[in-house]
């Protein structure tokens, strides 16, 4: 998968302001590269990981994935994550506290982790 470079800057922005909250994201593909995040109005969370049981993937063929951040530092999917990452898409990428350039990583759907191509 290609990911565009400024988008994990996006998430990164994204995640330090809504920080201690969580905040959750659909990923969306433009000419073969992951380059939008559309937030979802109202996930912005306390810091459970709950919140992710309810939503349902929006009918958009452009959205490949899901995107949110871990407060709590770490970069594995929780078991909530695990069935939202199994229901939407094939791409999802946890980006950690402290949200610095390399505090993320991605997986499939299947919530194990995949390599993404940075592009520009
Ligand atoms: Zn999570």
């Amino acid at each position: 998968m290609r990911v565009a470079r400024g988008l994990i800057r996006l998430a990164m922005e994204i995640a330090r302001n809504a920080h201690p909250r969580e905040f959750l994201g659909f990923l969306r593909e433009k000419d073969g590269v992951v380059k939008e995040i559309q937030i979802i109005p109202g996930t912005v969370t306390t810091g459970s990981s709950a919140f992710f049981r309810s939503i349902m993937k929006p009918i958009d063929f452009h959205i490949v994935g899901s995107i949110h951040s871990h407060p709590s530092g770490s970069v594995e999917p929780s078991p909530e994550d695990l069935i939202t990452f199994s229901r939407t898409g094939k791409l999802h990428i946890i980006v950690a506290y402290p949200y610095c350039e390399d505090c993320w990583a991605a997986y499939d759907r299947e919530g194990r982790p995949v390599q993404v191509e940075l592009v520009d």
